[in-house]
């Protein structure tokens, strides 16, 4: 029997897997569909974070 996520051969503490890593991953499956990717792209995170403090510097400098 081999692992269903690597191909290699099971382990038997951790069958159907060869390891607790795949048993993981097999369960990430069925928990999301597939591996759950992020959703947000990191820069668009960046970019909102510099806004925010842009913002924020900006009525914090603004003289009266
Ligand atoms: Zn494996």
């Amino acid at each position: 029997m081999t692992c269903p996520i690597c191909k290699r051969p099971t382990v038997a503490r951790f069958r159907p897997f060869c390891s607790g890593r795949c048993a993981d991953v097999d369960l990430g499956k069925w928990l999301g569909g597939e591996y759950a990717v992020p959703s947000r792209d990191p820069e668009d995170m960046e970019e909102a974070a510099e806004a925010a403090a842009q913002e924020r510097e900006g009525s914090i400098a603004k003289p009266r």
